[in-house]
């Protein structure tokens, strides 16, 4: 798949005939991130950026404030590679306050930058390559370069509108004796699906039957909606020392550009995923680090409020694309909307993300990123809500456009 806009190559990458003697058969597998271009689209277009997901609001003072000191007293150098010991104190107390589970900050957590250095991180370490990976499609986009980067291929599994569920069956024919990891991402990015607990079950059964990891990335725990509840597959029979947990502090504390990130694992999967993590970062930022401890430290109020706030943001960005002709599928998690544009008449979504971003003045992404196999992305988009009031009434001005 090109990328969706042009752009000039420099001549001494093209070669005369054949593939570039520079370029690895690793990199020729990936694509530019679809979601990133658009948010380099929204800016040259000076559109509402409603595409790559992270908030246009202020991060929490409290955080920002606990950085700033950080600095000021001086941890400015490297922290142990697997991340500061109060920061891993953290992240132990944390899941025993949320979820009950116990890990040793010794031996169980791996600091990472972000949870897109988690999963990578991760699946070099637990993967080699003809590996398969079982992914529920749509999913997000990273996963299919991560699984190009470790040689692993994909096995899709469609989740299907309009409530995003699985049909076990093709679930379980996906599974094999090639299978390492299946990838879960619940609240799911881009559907808003969260996973049930009999849903889950079915995915732990299948993991202990072909003796396979579940992968998860957990960043949009505490974002949910009208009662949705976050399980981590972690805490169900016989998975404790079968899942990695990757998530960070990005969405829940609106510090996506801090890159602080934490993966869980039993202590000889945490051995392998911290020499990978180690020799490709070899940490994350200490100062934010050590700020993550007050942001892990707040009260259940916090994440009440988030919720909430995430909600009414929800709630506005639906009625307005409902408004304007786009039929809506209502998430239950994450701060996504995937909307159905068979109403305007385009061909595909990536055309008419290019027509909202040069002529409506939005930036939104184009639903076939999340998909491969399906052509249903074709006739979607995603948006995203983390922002500021007046963004999203800038978005509903714009958006407006489309009735004319
Ligand atoms: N998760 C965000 C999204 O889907 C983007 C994350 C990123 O670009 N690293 O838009």
């Amino acid at each position: 798949m090109a990328s969706i806009s042009e752009r000039r190559v420099p001549e001494l990458l093209v070669p005369a005939e054949g593939r570039p003697r520079f370029r690895s058969d690793r990199a020729s597998g990936l694509n530019e991130s679809v979601i990133r271009e658009m948010t380099r689209l929204a800016i040259q277009h000076n559109a509402v950026n409603l595409a790559q997901g992270y908030p246009d609001f202020p991060a929490p003072e409290i955080l920002k404030r606990a950085a700033i000191e950080a600095i000021e007293a001086d941890i400015n150098q490297y922290s142990i590679t697997w991340g500061a010991k109060p920061f891993r104190d953290a992240i132990a107390a944390k899941y025993k306050r949320h979820y009950q589970l116990e890990f040793d900050p010794e031996r169980e957590i791996t600091v990472v930058c972000g949870a897109t250095e988690g999963m990578i991180a991760t699946l070099t370490a637990i993967t080699n390559p003809g590996d398969e990976l079982v992914v529920f499609e749509p999913f997000y986009e990273n996963y299919g370069p991560d699984s190009v980067l470790c040689g692993c291929t994909r096995k899709l599994v469609s989740l299907r509108p309009p409530d995003w569920s699985f049909d076990r069956e093709e679930l379980r024919r996906a599974f094999s004796s090639r299978t390492k990891a299946i990838i879960l991402n619940s609240p799911n990015n881009p559907t808003g699906r969260v996973f049930n607990r009999e849903e889950l079950a079915c995915i732990a059964g299948l993991c202990q039957e072909f003796d396979v990891l579940a992968v998860t990335d957990e960043i949009y725990e505490h974002i949910l909606y009208d009662g949705a509840q976050h399980i981590p597959i972690m805490n169900l029979p016989g998975m404790r020392h079968r899942t990695v947990i990757v998530n960070s502090l990005s969405k829940t504390y609106s510090v996506t550009g801090w890159r602080v990130g934490w993966v869980l694992a039993s202590p000889d999967l945490t051995d392998s995923i911290r020499k990978v993590h180690d020799f490709l970062t070899v940490g994350a930022a200490h100062p934010l680090q050590i700020a993550g401890v007050t942001a892990l430290a707040q009260p259940d109020q916090y994440y009440t409020d988030l919720a909430a706030k995430y909600a009414e943001r929800r709630d506005a960005l639906l009625s307005i694309l409902d408004q304007v002709g786009f039929r809506c599928f209502r998430p239950q998690g994450a701060y996504y909307i995937m909307a159905d544009i068979s109403n305007f008449g385009f061909s595909n979504g990536t055309a008419f993300a290019m027509h909202l971003v040069e002529h409506v003045g939005i930036a939104a992404v184009p639903g076939s990123c999340f998909f491969a196999k399906s052509t249903f992305g074709d006739q979607i988009i995603r948006f995203c809500f983390p922002k500021k009031p007046e963004t999203l009434e800038a978005a509903a001005n714009a958006l407006r456009k489309l009735q004319e």
